[in-house]
Protein backbone atom coordinates (compact mmCIF):
# COMPACT_ATOMS: atom_id res chain seq x y z
CA UNK A 1 0.00 0.00 0.00
CA UNK A 2 1.05 3.44 -0.75
CA UNK A 3 1.76 5.89 2.05
CA UNK A 4 -1.33 7.45 3.30
CA UNK A 5 0.80 10.14 4.66
CA UNK A 6 1.06 11.53 0.63
CA UNK A 7 -2.28 10.85 0.28
CA UNK A 8 -3.92 13.68 2.70
CA UNK A 9 -5.59 15.98 0.58
CA UNK A 10 -4.15 19.35 0.42
CA UNK A 11 -4.87 22.67 2.72
CA UNK A 12 -6.84 24.24 -0.38
CA UNK A 13 -8.69 20.85 -1.43
CA UNK A 14 -10.03 20.77 2.41
CA UNK A 15 -10.84 24.43 2.19
CA UNK A 16 -13.13 24.28 -1.22
CA UNK A 17 -15.07 21.16 -0.11
CA UNK A 18 -18.87 22.24 0.70
CA UNK A 19 -18.98 21.74 4.13
CA UNK A 20 -15.73 24.52 4.97
CA UNK A 21 -17.37 26.66 2.48
CA UNK A 22 -20.86 26.30 4.59
CA UNK A 23 -19.10 28.06 7.56
CA UNK A 24 -19.78 31.42 7.91
CA UNK A 25 -16.41 33.75 9.19
CA UNK A 26 -12.91 34.94 8.09
CA UNK A 27 -10.94 32.83 5.27
CA UNK A 28 -7.89 33.22 7.98
CA UNK A 29 -9.52 30.78 10.75
CA UNK A 30 -10.75 28.19 8.29
CA UNK A 31 -7.61 27.86 6.73
CA UNK A 32 -6.25 27.61 10.55
CA UNK A 33 -8.91 25.11 11.31
CA UNK A 34 -7.34 23.26 8.23
CA UNK A 35 -4.00 23.14 8.84
CA UNK A 36 -4.62 22.21 12.38
CA UNK A 37 -7.12 19.47 11.46
CA UNK A 38 -4.08 17.76 8.39
CA UNK A 39 -1.40 18.31 10.95
CA UNK A 40 -3.14 15.96 13.53
CA UNK A 41 -3.92 13.50 10.94
CA UNK A 42 -0.54 13.46 9.50
CA UNK A 43 0.61 13.22 13.72
CA UNK A 44 -1.40 10.38 13.83
CA UNK A 45 -0.26 9.07 10.74
CA UNK A 46 3.25 8.93 11.85
CA UNK A 47 2.84 7.38 15.11
CA UNK A 48 0.30 4.36 13.87
CA UNK A 49 1.43 4.09 10.19
CA UNK A 50 2.82 0.20 11.03
CA UNK A 51 -0.13 -0.48 13.11
CA UNK A 52 -3.16 -0.11 10.36
CA UNK A 53 -1.61 1.52 7.51
CA UNK A 54 -3.23 4.29 8.97
CA UNK A 55 -6.62 4.76 7.55
CA UNK A 56 -8.90 4.20 10.05
CA UNK A 57 -7.25 7.08 12.26
CA UNK A 58 -7.69 9.75 9.52
CA UNK A 59 -9.65 12.55 10.76
CA UNK A 60 -10.92 9.89 13.59
CA UNK A 61 -13.70 7.93 11.17
CA UNK A 62 -12.81 4.71 10.94
CA UNK A 63 -16.04 2.87 9.61
CA UNK A 64 -16.15 5.22 7.20
CA UNK A 65 -12.71 4.56 5.91
CA UNK A 66 -12.86 1.06 6.25
CA UNK A 67 -15.91 0.45 4.56
CA UNK A 68 -15.31 2.86 1.44
CA UNK A 69 -14.74 1.59 -1.90
CA UNK A 70 -11.22 1.61 -2.97
CA UNK A 71 -11.65 4.35 -5.90
CA UNK A 72 -14.00 6.20 -3.64
CA UNK A 73 -11.03 6.41 -0.62
CA UNK A 74 -10.13 9.99 -1.41
CA UNK A 75 -12.80 11.34 -1.16
CA UNK A 76 -13.40 9.81 2.03
CA UNK A 77 -11.13 11.25 3.44
CA UNK A 78 -11.38 14.53 2.35
CA UNK A 79 -14.85 14.56 3.69
CA UNK A 80 -14.04 13.39 6.67
CA UNK A 81 -11.39 15.70 7.04
CA UNK A 82 -13.53 18.61 5.60
CA UNK A 83 -16.20 17.32 8.54
CA UNK A 84 -13.27 18.08 11.16
CA UNK A 85 -12.13 21.51 10.30
CA UNK A 86 -15.89 22.48 9.28
CA UNK A 87 -16.40 21.85 13.40
CA UNK A 88 -13.20 23.37 14.36
CA UNK A 89 -13.81 26.48 12.36
CA UNK A 90 -16.99 26.83 13.62
CA UNK A 91 -15.42 26.65 17.16
CA UNK A 92 -12.77 29.67 16.03
CA UNK A 93 -16.01 31.48 14.98
CA UNK A 94 -17.89 32.01 18.22
CA UNK A 95 -16.45 34.63 20.67
CA UNK A 96 -14.37 32.77 23.54
CA UNK A 97 -16.02 35.13 25.99
CA UNK A 98 -19.47 35.00 25.60
CA UNK A 99 -22.82 35.55 28.31
CA UNK A 100 -23.96 32.45 29.71
CA UNK A 101 -27.03 31.67 32.03
CA UNK A 102 -26.25 31.33 35.59
CA UNK A 103 -29.01 29.16 36.84
CA UNK A 104 -26.26 27.24 39.74
CA UNK A 105 -27.31 29.60 42.38
CA UNK A 106 -24.12 30.58 43.32
CA UNK A 107 -24.35 33.89 43.46
CA UNK A 108 -20.49 35.16 42.83
CA UNK A 109 -18.68 32.36 41.17
CA UNK A 110 -15.04 33.17 40.19
CA UNK A 111 -15.49 30.88 36.69
CA UNK A 112 -18.09 32.83 35.36
CA UNK A 113 -17.05 36.10 35.96
CA UNK A 114 -18.39 36.79 39.62
CA UNK A 115 -20.47 39.95 39.91
CA UNK A 116 -22.95 41.38 36.76
CA UNK A 117 -22.81 44.81 36.88
CA UNK A 118 -25.32 47.58 37.78
CA UNK A 119 -27.00 49.53 35.32
CA UNK A 120 -25.46 52.62 36.11
CA UNK A 121 -21.81 50.74 35.99
CA UNK A 122 -22.80 49.40 32.76
CA UNK A 123 -23.62 53.29 31.36
CA UNK A 124 -20.20 54.17 32.84
CA UNK A 125 -18.45 51.92 31.08
CA UNK A 126 -19.93 52.68 27.81
CA UNK A 127 -19.10 56.22 28.39
CA UNK A 128 -15.51 55.71 29.42
CA UNK A 129 -14.98 53.97 26.22
CA UNK A 130 -16.29 55.61 23.49
CA UNK A 131 -15.02 58.83 24.57
CA UNK A 132 -12.00 60.36 25.57
CA UNK A 133 -12.52 61.52 29.61
CA UNK A 134 -11.22 63.35 32.61
CA UNK A 135 -8.81 60.05 33.61
CA UNK A 136 -5.78 61.84 34.62
CA UNK A 137 -6.82 65.46 33.74
CA UNK A 138 -7.27 68.44 36.62
CA UNK A 139 -9.43 70.91 34.76
CA UNK A 140 -8.79 73.64 37.08
CA UNK A 141 -5.54 73.84 36.16
CA UNK A 142 -4.81 71.76 33.07
CA UNK A 143 -2.39 69.80 34.30
CA UNK A 144 -2.05 66.06 35.40
CA UNK A 145 -4.32 65.10 37.66
CA UNK A 146 -4.86 62.04 40.48
CA UNK A 147 -6.38 59.01 38.22
CA UNK A 148 -8.84 58.12 41.33
CA UNK A 149 -9.69 61.49 42.13
CA UNK A 150 -13.42 60.74 42.62
CA UNK A 151 -13.23 57.09 43.99
CA UNK A 152 -10.73 57.83 46.31
CA UNK A 153 -13.61 60.26 47.59
CA UNK A 154 -15.77 57.67 47.77
CA UNK A 155 -13.74 55.14 49.18
CA UNK A 156 -12.85 57.74 52.28
CA UNK A 157 -16.40 58.69 52.39
CA UNK A 158 -18.32 54.91 52.70
CA UNK A 159 -15.36 53.37 55.08
CA UNK A 160 -14.19 56.26 57.04
CA UNK A 161 -10.20 56.13 55.96
CA UNK A 162 -7.91 58.58 55.73
CA UNK A 163 -7.00 57.27 51.74
CA UNK A 164 -7.58 55.12 49.66
CA UNK A 165 -6.23 52.93 46.65
CA UNK A 166 -7.50 50.77 43.97
CA UNK A 167 -5.44 48.02 41.93
CA UNK A 168 -6.06 45.75 39.44
CA UNK A 169 -7.53 42.79 42.21
CA UNK A 170 -7.61 41.60 45.34
CA UNK A 171 -4.55 39.88 45.27
CA UNK A 172 -2.80 42.41 44.05
CA UNK A 173 -3.61 44.72 46.46
CA UNK A 174 -1.81 41.73 49.41
CA UNK A 175 1.06 41.42 46.84
CA UNK A 176 1.39 45.34 46.75
CA UNK A 177 1.29 46.10 50.33
CA UNK A 178 3.95 43.18 51.34
CA UNK A 179 6.16 44.05 49.03
CA UNK A 180 6.06 47.95 49.31
CA UNK A 181 5.32 47.90 53.53
CA UNK A 182 7.38 44.29 54.45
CA UNK A 183 10.16 43.40 51.77
CA UNK A 184 13.14 41.46 53.63
CA UNK A 185 11.41 41.52 56.69
CA UNK A 186 8.72 39.46 58.69
CA UNK A 187 5.25 39.35 58.58
CA UNK A 188 3.39 37.40 61.31
CA UNK A 189 0.61 35.54 60.41
CA UNK A 190 -1.42 33.09 62.49
CA UNK A 191 -1.52 29.34 61.17
CA UNK A 192 -5.06 29.31 61.17
CA UNK A 193 -5.28 31.69 58.15
CA UNK A 194 -2.77 30.50 55.67
CA UNK A 195 -5.40 30.43 53.15
CA UNK A 196 -5.88 29.00 49.64
CA UNK A 197 -8.56 30.39 47.61
CA UNK A 198 -9.48 29.23 44.01
CA UNK A 199 -7.83 30.15 41.45
CA UNK A 200 -3.82 29.87 43.20
CA UNK A 201 -3.95 32.38 45.48
CA UNK A 202 -2.41 31.14 48.18
CA UNK A 203 -1.45 33.19 50.51
CA UNK A 204 2.22 31.82 51.93
CA UNK A 205 3.27 31.90 48.07
CA UNK A 206 2.30 35.59 47.47
CA UNK A 207 3.98 36.30 50.47
CA UNK A 208 7.38 34.90 49.17
CA UNK A 209 6.75 36.43 45.80
CA UNK A 210 6.68 40.10 47.77
CA UNK A 211 9.83 39.28 49.14
CA UNK A 212 8.47 39.34 52.89
CA UNK A 213 9.55 36.65 55.04
CA UNK A 214 6.53 34.83 56.58
CA UNK A 215 6.36 34.24 60.37
CA UNK A 216 3.65 31.72 61.44
CA UNK A 217 2.51 31.71 64.65
CA UNK A 218 0.17 29.52 66.62
CA UNK A 219 -1.66 26.24 65.26
CA UNK A 220 -4.34 25.55 62.74
CA UNK A 221 -7.49 25.42 65.20
CA UNK A 222 -5.79 28.16 67.99
CA UNK A 223 -3.47 31.22 67.86
CA UNK A 224 -3.52 33.16 71.06
CA UNK A 225 -2.67 36.84 71.55
CA UNK A 226 0.72 35.14 73.41
CA UNK A 227 1.77 33.51 70.12
CA UNK A 228 1.82 36.75 68.33
CA UNK A 229 3.85 38.68 71.63
CA UNK A 230 6.38 36.53 71.15
CA UNK A 231 7.29 36.47 67.84
CA UNK A 232 7.29 39.97 67.36
CA UNK A 233 10.88 41.41 67.46
CA UNK A 234 12.71 43.68 65.50
CA UNK A 235 12.58 42.34 62.00
CA UNK A 236 8.76 42.47 62.19
CA UNK A 237 7.27 44.78 59.74
CA UNK A 238 3.53 43.51 59.62
CA UNK A 239 0.87 41.89 61.64
CA UNK A 240 -1.05 40.36 58.96
CA UNK A 241 -4.93 39.08 60.02
CA UNK A 242 -6.59 37.56 57.03
CA UNK A 243 -10.59 36.78 56.74
CA UNK A 244 -11.12 32.80 56.65
CA UNK A 245 -13.89 34.15 53.60
CA UNK A 246 -14.29 30.48 51.68
CA UNK A 247 -14.28 27.71 55.11
CA UNK A 248 -15.23 27.96 58.84
CA UNK A 249 -13.53 26.50 61.80
CA UNK A 250 -15.48 25.02 64.39
CA UNK A 251 -14.93 23.62 67.71
CA UNK A 252 -11.64 23.79 69.63
CA UNK A 253 -10.66 27.12 68.22
CA UNK A 254 -9.33 30.21 68.94
CA UNK A 255 -8.08 33.22 67.52
CA UNK A 256 -7.30 36.52 68.10
CA UNK A 257 -10.00 39.14 66.98
CA UNK A 258 -8.80 42.40 64.55
CA UNK A 259 -9.08 44.86 68.04
CA UNK A 260 -7.18 42.72 69.97
CA UNK A 261 -4.68 41.88 67.34
CA UNK A 262 -4.52 46.07 66.65
CA UNK A 263 -3.65 46.71 70.78
CA UNK A 264 -1.32 44.69 70.42
CA UNK A 265 0.19 46.08 67.41
CA UNK A 266 -0.69 49.83 68.46
CA UNK A 267 1.86 48.77 71.98
CA UNK A 268 4.82 47.45 69.69
CA UNK A 269 4.46 50.34 66.82
CA UNK A 270 3.67 47.90 64.21
CA UNK A 271 0.75 48.13 61.84
CA UNK A 272 -1.82 45.60 61.39
CA UNK A 273 -3.39 44.93 57.49
CA UNK A 274 -5.85 43.20 57.24
CA UNK A 275 -7.08 41.11 53.97
CA UNK A 276 -11.05 40.94 54.20
CA UNK A 277 -11.10 39.01 51.18
CA UNK A 278 -14.85 39.90 49.85
CA UNK A 279 -14.83 42.91 51.44
CA UNK A 280 -18.65 44.47 52.30
CA UNK A 281 -19.28 48.41 52.74
CA UNK A 282 -22.62 47.70 54.40
CA UNK A 283 -24.05 46.01 56.90
CA UNK A 284 -25.51 42.80 55.31
CA UNK A 285 -26.29 40.45 58.50
CA UNK A 286 -30.02 41.29 59.11
CA UNK A 287 -30.62 40.12 55.17
CA UNK A 288 -28.01 37.75 54.39
CA UNK A 289 -25.15 37.11 57.01
CA UNK A 290 -22.94 38.42 58.83
CA UNK A 291 -20.10 39.41 57.13
CA UNK A 292 -17.16 41.72 58.65
CA UNK A 293 -17.45 45.56 56.76
CA UNK A 294 -14.63 47.54 55.89
CA UNK A 295 -15.35 50.48 58.44
CA UNK A 296 -15.58 47.77 60.93
CA UNK A 297 -12.15 47.03 60.40
CA UNK A 298 -10.86 50.09 60.12
CA UNK A 299 -12.82 51.02 63.19
CA UNK A 300 -10.90 48.08 65.31
CA UNK A 301 -7.61 49.99 64.26
CA UNK A 302 -6.24 48.02 61.19
CA UNK A 303 -4.20 50.63 59.84
CA UNK A 304 -4.94 49.29 55.97
CA UNK A 305 -7.86 46.78 55.05
CA UNK A 306 -7.90 45.34 51.48
CA UNK A 307 -10.63 43.45 49.68
CA UNK A 308 -11.85 42.57 46.18
CA UNK A 309 -14.04 44.95 43.88
CA UNK A 310 -16.09 42.27 42.50
CA UNK A 311 -17.19 40.00 45.33
CA UNK A 312 -20.07 41.45 47.91
CA UNK A 313 -18.81 44.80 46.80
CA UNK A 314 -20.79 43.89 43.52
CA UNK A 315 -18.66 45.65 41.23
CA UNK A 316 -15.52 45.49 38.03
CA UNK A 317 -12.80 43.59 39.23
CA UNK A 318 -10.10 45.60 41.58
CA UNK A 319 -8.59 45.86 44.31
CA UNK A 320 -9.05 48.33 47.05
CA UNK A 321 -7.26 49.44 49.84
CA UNK A 322 -8.31 51.80 52.95
CA UNK A 323 -6.55 53.10 56.04
CA UNK A 324 -4.11 55.14 57.28
CA UNK A 325 -2.62 58.47 55.29
CA UNK A 326 0.78 57.82 55.54
CA UNK A 327 0.77 54.04 54.46
CA UNK A 328 -1.33 54.00 51.43
CA UNK A 329 0.28 57.19 50.74
CA UNK A 330 3.34 54.90 50.61
CA UNK A 331 1.69 52.23 48.63
CA UNK A 332 0.45 55.01 45.81
CA UNK A 333 3.78 56.34 45.31
CA UNK A 334 5.57 52.75 45.11
CA UNK A 335 6.55 51.87 41.48
CA UNK A 336 4.49 48.57 41.28
CA UNK A 337 1.28 50.79 41.91
CA UNK A 338 1.61 52.11 37.95
CA UNK A 339 2.51 48.07 37.36
CA UNK A 340 -1.32 47.02 38.84
CA UNK A 341 -3.25 50.40 37.79
CA UNK A 342 -6.79 49.72 37.10
CA UNK A 343 -7.84 50.68 33.70
CA UNK A 344 -10.11 53.34 32.85
CA UNK A 345 -13.03 50.93 32.03
CA UNK A 346 -13.01 49.55 35.57
CA UNK A 347 -12.71 52.88 37.47
CA UNK A 348 -15.85 54.46 35.86
CA UNK A 349 -17.61 51.27 36.81
CA UNK A 350 -16.16 51.41 40.36
CA UNK A 351 -17.07 54.76 40.21
CA UNK A 352 -20.86 54.01 39.84
CA UNK A 353 -21.22 51.32 41.75
CA UNK A 354 -19.95 52.79 44.75
CA UNK A 355 -22.36 56.26 44.34
CA UNK A 356 -24.92 53.65 44.88
CA UNK A 357 -23.52 52.90 48.47
CA UNK A 358 -24.02 56.45 49.27
CA UNK A 359 -27.56 55.60 49.57
CA UNK A 360 -27.69 51.96 51.18
CA UNK A 361 -31.57 51.14 49.72
CA UNK A 362 -30.18 52.21 46.46
CA UNK A 363 -27.30 49.80 46.57
CA UNK A 364 -29.64 47.32 47.58
CA UNK A 365 -31.73 47.66 44.45
CA UNK A 366 -29.46 48.66 42.02
CA UNK A 367 -26.53 46.35 42.90
CA UNK A 368 -26.95 42.98 41.35
CA UNK A 369 -25.39 40.92 43.77
CA UNK A 370 -27.06 42.40 46.28
CA UNK A 371 -30.33 42.24 44.80
CA UNK A 372 -29.88 38.25 44.11
CA UNK A 373 -28.96 37.59 47.88
CA UNK A 374 -31.24 39.48 49.25
CA UNK A 375 -34.36 38.03 46.65
CA UNK A 376 -37.55 36.97 48.97
CA UNK A 377 -38.33 33.59 48.91
CA UNK A 378 -41.90 34.50 47.67
CA UNK A 379 -40.62 36.07 44.64
CA UNK A 380 -37.92 33.28 43.92
CA UNK A 381 -41.40 30.38 44.53
CA UNK A 382 -43.03 32.54 41.99
CA UNK A 383 -40.26 33.09 39.00
CA UNK A 384 -39.80 28.75 39.44
CA UNK A 385 -43.59 28.39 38.93
CA UNK A 386 -43.57 30.20 36.21
CA UNK A 387 -40.09 28.41 34.89
CA UNK A 388 -41.63 25.30 34.91
CA UNK A 389 -44.59 26.27 33.04
CA UNK A 390 -43.26 27.30 30.10
CA UNK A 391 -40.01 24.21 30.56
CA UNK A 392 -43.23 21.77 31.30
CA UNK A 393 -44.31 22.60 27.68
CA UNK A 394 -40.75 22.82 25.60
CA UNK A 395 -40.42 19.12 27.38
CA UNK A 396 -42.70 16.78 27.13
CA UNK A 397 -39.96 14.06 27.87
CA UNK A 398 -38.70 15.38 31.18
CA UNK A 399 -40.57 15.78 34.26
CA UNK A 400 -40.63 18.75 35.87
CA UNK A 401 -41.51 20.33 38.98
CA UNK A 402 -40.31 23.31 41.59
CA UNK A 403 -38.10 22.25 44.67
CA UNK A 404 -37.21 24.06 47.56
CA UNK A 405 -33.18 24.26 47.39
CA UNK A 406 -30.28 26.64 48.81
CA UNK A 407 -28.12 29.34 46.97
CA UNK A 408 -24.22 29.68 47.87
CA UNK A 409 -23.03 33.42 48.29
CA UNK A 410 -19.77 31.92 46.64
CA UNK A 411 -16.97 34.21 46.04
CA UNK A 412 -15.41 33.45 49.29
CA UNK A 413 -17.99 34.96 51.57
CA UNK A 414 -20.03 33.48 54.27
CA UNK A 415 -19.33 30.11 53.30
CA UNK A 416 -22.34 29.07 55.55
CA UNK A 417 -24.71 31.06 54.48
CA UNK A 418 -27.52 28.60 52.97
CA UNK A 419 -29.86 31.01 51.24
CA UNK A 420 -33.34 29.66 51.04
CA UNK A 421 -34.24 29.39 47.26
CA UNK A 422 -36.76 27.47 44.37
CA UNK A 423 -35.13 25.48 41.11
CA UNK A 424 -37.08 23.99 38.55
CA UNK A 425 -36.01 20.24 38.72
CA UNK A 426 -35.45 18.46 35.24
CA UNK A 427 -35.96 14.74 35.67
CA UNK A 428 -35.75 12.54 32.18
CA UNK A 429 -38.71 10.19 31.93
CA UNK A 430 -37.82 6.83 31.50
CA UNK A 431 -36.61 6.31 28.27
CA UNK A 432 -35.06 9.82 27.80
CA UNK A 433 -31.73 9.76 28.76
CA UNK A 434 -29.43 10.18 31.48
CA UNK A 435 -29.95 13.83 33.68
CA UNK A 436 -25.66 14.11 33.05
CA UNK A 437 -26.21 14.05 29.36
CA UNK A 438 -29.21 17.09 29.96
CA UNK A 439 -26.76 18.78 31.92
CA UNK A 440 -24.60 18.34 29.37
CA UNK A 441 -26.45 19.30 26.54
CA UNK A 442 -27.86 22.61 28.16
CA UNK A 443 -23.57 23.38 29.39
CA UNK A 444 -23.37 22.83 25.31
CA UNK A 445 -26.68 24.90 24.42
CA UNK A 446 -26.12 28.49 23.01
CA UNK A 447 -26.03 30.64 25.34
CA UNK A 448 -24.73 27.90 27.61
CA UNK A 449 -27.15 26.83 30.69
CA UNK A 450 -25.13 26.14 33.63
CA UNK A 451 -27.53 24.15 36.11
CA UNK A 452 -26.75 21.37 38.80
CA UNK A 453 -27.37 17.57 38.92
CA UNK A 454 -28.96 16.40 42.64
CA UNK A 455 -30.61 13.27 42.89
CA UNK A 456 -30.97 12.28 39.75
CA UNK A 457 -32.54 15.45 38.73
CA UNK A 458 -31.03 18.52 36.91
CA UNK A 459 -31.64 21.77 39.42
CA UNK A 460 -31.56 25.33 37.77
CA UNK A 461 -32.03 27.76 40.96
CA UNK A 462 -33.97 31.09 39.42
CA UNK A 463 -32.23 33.07 41.83
CA UNK A 464 -29.48 34.59 39.07
CA UNK A 465 -31.27 34.25 36.71
CA UNK A 466 -31.57 37.83 34.22
CA UNK A 467 -34.37 38.77 32.50
CA UNK A 468 -34.51 37.25 29.24
CA UNK A 469 -32.96 34.23 30.97
CA UNK A 470 -36.01 31.92 31.61
CA UNK A 471 -36.86 32.04 27.96
CA UNK A 472 -33.18 31.48 27.03
CA UNK A 473 -33.52 28.13 28.68
CA UNK A 474 -37.16 27.34 27.40
CA UNK A 475 -35.24 27.74 23.82
CA UNK A 476 -32.48 25.78 24.87
CA UNK A 477 -34.99 23.13 25.60
CA UNK A 478 -36.98 23.15 22.87
CA UNK A 479 -33.69 23.23 20.26
CA UNK A 480 -32.92 19.49 22.35
CA UNK A 481 -36.57 18.33 22.11
CA UNK A 482 -36.58 18.99 18.27
CA UNK A 483 -33.08 17.09 17.75
CA UNK A 484 -34.27 14.19 20.34
CA UNK A 485 -37.11 13.73 17.75
CA UNK A 486 -34.75 13.07 15.13
CA UNK A 487 -32.96 10.38 16.50
C1 LIG B 1 -10.78 36.59 46.95
C2 LIG B 1 -9.69 36.82 47.94
C3 LIG B 1 -8.44 37.32 47.53
C4 LIG B 1 -8.11 37.58 46.09
O1 LIG B 1 -8.89 38.58 45.55
P1 LIG B 1 -8.97 38.79 43.95
O2 LIG B 1 -9.80 40.02 43.81
O3 LIG B 1 -9.61 37.56 43.41
O4 LIG B 1 -7.60 38.95 43.45
C5 LIG B 1 -7.50 37.53 48.49
N1 LIG B 1 -7.73 37.24 49.79
C6 LIG B 1 -8.92 36.76 50.22
C7 LIG B 1 -9.11 36.48 51.68
C8 LIG B 1 -9.94 36.51 49.32
O5 LIG B 1 -11.12 36.03 49.72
Amino acid sequence: MSNPRRELPSVDAVLSHPLLEAVPGPRVLKRRAVREVLSAARNRLTDEDDLNGGQSLIAGAPEALSRSEHGRHDSAVLDSLARAAAARARGLAVPGLRPLVNATGVVIHTNIGRSVLSEAALVAIREAAARYTTLELDLESGERGARLGTVRELLRELTGAEDALVVNNNAASVLLTLSTLAAGREVVVSRGELIEIGGSFRLPEIMARSGARLREVGTTNKTHPRDYEAAIGPDTALLLKVHRSNFVMQGFVADVPLGELTAIGRAHGIPVVEDLGSGALIDLSARIGPEPTARESLAAGASIVMFSGDKLLGGPQAGILVGDRTLIGRLTRDPMTRALRPDKLSIAALEATLRAYLEPERAWEEIPTLRFLARPAAELECAAQSLRASVAEAAPDLEVTVVPTTSRVGGGALPMAALVSAAVALRPRPGAGKVETLEVELRLADPPVLGRVAEGQLLLDVRTLLPGDPEQIVAALKRRSGRTKER
